[in-house]
């Protein structure tokens, strides 16, 4: 199947960035990335006091893996309430659809995001941002709104800013330590990779849900570990597409989508993938460092049948005449339930 070629893999981080004041960015919307027709995601780099200007999405909720450095976000509610966060390394955010919300990088070091959104139509380059708006409306409504006279509206950033520099706040040196801070949920805040994982065979699975995570009622999310030679076992979801971002390592990805067809590709780290809600799939580990991929679901609810608890379910008789195999074969399946399987020793 050549036309299907890397159909399911878009090489982010390849891509040219839109950059501004302390910022770049890469997207992938269904635009650049057409299979990818149920999520879109970014990729941003801030740098310290840097922020992704106060602004909202009109059709996408946004969810959000920091990767690298120290953030604080802002989301105002419609109650009026606004809620300010701070994020370290392995912590996700959630921002409803429509919620007003700013991104800044404080501390020292640069910051590296990872942004998924529920709708692959999203592309965060149309976003309603307070500069654009402001700077839009007659002059004499935004000196109104802001207790400003006109000729003071004229003074303000004309047009979008999108990113801005702004000046590394002066508490960010005395934040509770990282340690303190994994232990700490809040309403937009949950810290993905402090979570006890599952273990298997053959790697690790961190996986919250709007269970563990009330805010996010659209978007769920995973953090897999997988050992060199191990694999994510065949598997699919029923209520979700998946969207995947490689953050290390070297992996297969093959992607089912019946009658004989398969998509097969080789991923590394700033790669994505995706996979159709329904589309059977494997993720093996083809390098000899362990792989690391963050994935995002659009549903709050996760939910995977896993080919091990398939079988492992089935009466024997069945497995017999359904693969035309002795029971010398069939009873070498699964048991019980696997989901990362080790490597063949
Ligand atoms: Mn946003
Ligand atoms: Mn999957």
């Amino acid at each position: 199947m050549a036309s299907t070629n890397n159909m399911f893999k878009y090489q982010l981080e390849k891509k040219q960035p839109r950059t501004g004041p302390g910022g770049i960015t890469r997207g992938a919307s269904v635009n650049d990335f057409p299979a990818s027709k149920g999520l879109a995601g970014v990729s941003m780099r801030l740098e310290p006091g840097a922020i992704r200007e106060l602004h909202w999405h009109a059709n996408a909720a946004e969810w959000a893996y920091v990767v690298a450095g120290r953030m604080r976000t802002t989301i105002v509610h419609p109650d009026g309430k606004t809620y300010i966060d701070h994020f370290s390394a392995g912590d996700v955010w959630y921002f409803p659809k429509g919620y007003g919300h700013v991104l800044q990088c404080i501390g020292t070091e640069e910051c590296h995001f990872i942004l998924i959104f529920d709708n692959g139509d999203f592309s965060e380059d149309h976003t309603f941002s307070i500069t654009d708006f402001i700077s839009s409306v007659p002059k004499e409504v935004a000196a109104r709104n802001l207790n400003l006279s006109t000729e003071e509206v004229g003074q303000l950033y004309q047009g979008e800013a999108y990113f801005a520099q702004c000046a590394v706040p002066g508490f960010s040196n005395h934040l509770a330590t990282p340690r303190a801070e994994a232990e700490l949920v809040s309403m937009h805040r949950y810290p993905l990779a402090a979570q006890q994982p599952r273990v298997f065979q053959g790697g690790t699975q961190r996986v919250v849900t709007a269970k563990e995570f009330p805010i996010a009622q659209t978007i769920s999310g995973s953090l897999l570990e997988i050992e060199p030679g191990a694999m994510r076992e065949m598997h699919w979801h029923p209520n979700a597409d998946e969207w995947q971002y490689y953050l290390e390592g070297h992996a297969e990805m093959g992607v089912f989508l019946a009658e004989g067809n398969i998509v097969v590709d080789q991923y590394e780290a700033g790669d994505v993938g995706y996979v159709p809600m329904g589309a059977g799939h494997y993720i093996k580990n083809t390098g000899d460092t362990v792989l690391k991929v963050l994935i995002g679901f659009n549903s709050g609810q996760y939910q995977a049948i896993d080919l091990s608890s398939w079988l492992a379910g089935n009466p024997q008789d069945i497995l017999q005449g359904n693969f035309h195999a002795s029971a010398a074969i069939t009873e070498q399946f699964p048991k019980e339930q696997s989901v990362i399987t080790g490597s063949k020793a």
